[in-house]
């Protein structure tokens, strides 16, 4: 699951209802609270950050603006609107802090465009050829020779998973942790992986957190994110000393442990291609109570899709570009159908519909793709898809993962079934090695190649 914008409390598709009992503050209520906090200068930050407009999402780092000029006079005006209406702002509320002509686009930090950020030159005429997507390798035995894949297993599971709130467990059944789940399945994926010829990396792979930061060093973001948006969030029922607690787990396992993960892919592993497994769940009630639900989807997420309020950020700002720019969407759309079409073909599970979530918007590749624009694909470089498998406290799901990993099928949901995390991975690899193969053929390097 994934819910990485920051303000919503709940699972992944964000479609399930919360599974903490939330309600919302007034900002008044708020100062208040923290008026009778003893920490003294408390009160007066609090009335300063809610008059200072806020720039960057919690936590992170300030955008390199520089680092994008070696992308100018690179794609045509038309290119660049393309790809801004199409994946990025289907509704266009970009406009708003942009000046666009034949020449380029400059982007400002303000509605009223009085500080600008960047201003990006277009080229004339047709511009840089788009990415060309064919076979780097001509092995059939090994469509992936020369690729470099990342694993990205969701959350951080072990010691975590509770602070993550990534885990149920249902009577005297084994618990169900997701981080665990999606280290599982990564494992044999990896294996897949390498034997179709591909050099896998990792951005984490035990129960480890990757950042060095801990909820404790986080409080005062924790307080400033709180007074950020104090009046549209919406919070868990906790004391003022819970709440801030809870805030700064949130940036911990969230904000502050994708950033570790994506200053690894960026600066040292640089991989071709990343894919980000998670299992998914329908809301599942009180913690302590979970109940089962017969419901089963899978949905795909390609980068896209900012929402009004991630706009007025600089760094969100700063990231469309970055991701507009490096032009990765081709790749992400070919790949994530080519998964989708596996989940389709050997499980039929239906694809999730994101159609009235407001963050997501369809991709048109496939039914089960949608734009996202989540943490870690917005950071990550380089084309990322991120995988939403089966619905954990689905009946038929969750009996298959109390199953284990058993050697060879078994009878599951009336079905024979090899175990969930060998399935999983099994529909992943195969999209993927699938569509190097298809390239491989399409390539005509390839038909003229003789050994
Ligand atoms: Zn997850």
């Amino acid at each position: 699951m994934v819910d990485d914008k920051l303000p919503q409390v709940g699972w992944c598709a964000g479609l399930a209802s919360a599974s903490v009992r939330i309600h919302s503050f007034d900002s008044m209520r708020w100062l208040k609270i923290l008026g009778w906090t003893a920490w003294w200068g408390l009160g007066a930050l609090a009335r300063a950050e809610e008059e200072k407009p806020f720039l960057y999402s919690p936590v992170t780092e300030v955008p390199e603006w520089r680092l994008l000029e070696s992308y100018q006079g690179t794609i045509t005006r038309a290119q660049f609107e393309d790809r801004w209406r199409r994946i990025f702002d289907p509704s266009g509320v970009l406009v708003r802090y942009l000046n666009l002509n034949d020449e380029g686009v400059e982007v400002f930090r303000d509605t009223a465009k009085t500080q600008s950020l960047f201003h990006l030159r277009f080229a004339p005429g047709e511009g840089r050829e788009e990415k060309a997507l064919s076979a780097t390798s001509w092995s059939s035995e090994k469509p992936l020779l020369g690729q470099v894949i990342c694993l990205d297993p969701g959350h951080i599971g072990g010691d975590w998973a509770d602070v993550e709130e990534r885990t149920f467990r249902i009577g005297r059944d084994r618990p169900v942790v997701e981080g665990e789940l999606n280290l599982k399945t990564c494992r044999l994926l990896e294996e897949r992986l390498k034997q179709a010829g591909a050099q896998v990396v990792w951005t984490h792979q035990g129960f480890e957190p990757t950042t060095r930061l801990r909820p404790a060093d986080l409080y005062p973001e924790a307080i400033q994110y709180m007074l950020q948006d104090v009046k549209s969030r919406r919070f868990p029922s906790y004391s003022a000393n819970g709440l801030i607690r809870w805030n700064a787990e949130l940036l911990f396992y969230r904000t502050a442990e994708i950033q570790a993960r994506a200053r690894k892919v960026n600066e040292e592993l640089r991989p071709d291609l990343t894919l980000c497994l998670h299992y998914n769940a329908a809301p599942w009630g009180r913690p302590g109570r979970a109940s089962l639900a017969s419901a089963n989807r899978v949905v795909l997420f390609a980068h896209g899709s900012y929402t009004a309020d991630e706009l007025a950020f600089d760094d969100q700002k700063f990231h469309l570009f970055q991701k507009l720019l490096e032009n990765s969407n081709p790749q992400e759309l070919e790949i994530g159908a080519a998964i989708g079409r596996q989940f389709r073909e050997k499980w039929g599970v239906p694809p999730e519909d994101c159609g009235n979530s407001g963050y997501a918007h369809a991709t048109g590749a496939s039914p089960y793709l949608w734009y996202r624009n989540l943490i870690a694909n917005r950071l990550f470089h380089g084309p990322v898809i991120f995988v939403e498998g089966p619905y954990m406290n689905d009946r038929t799901s969750y009996s298959w993962i109390q199953a284990g990993e058993y050697e060879g099928t078994r009878l599951i949901g009336g079905k024979m079934r090899e175990n969930i995390f060998r399935e999983y991975a099994d529909r992943v690899a195969d999209g993927v090695i699938g569509l190097f193969r298809e390239r491989q053929k399409r390539s005509p390097a390839f038909t003229n190649y003789s050994p």
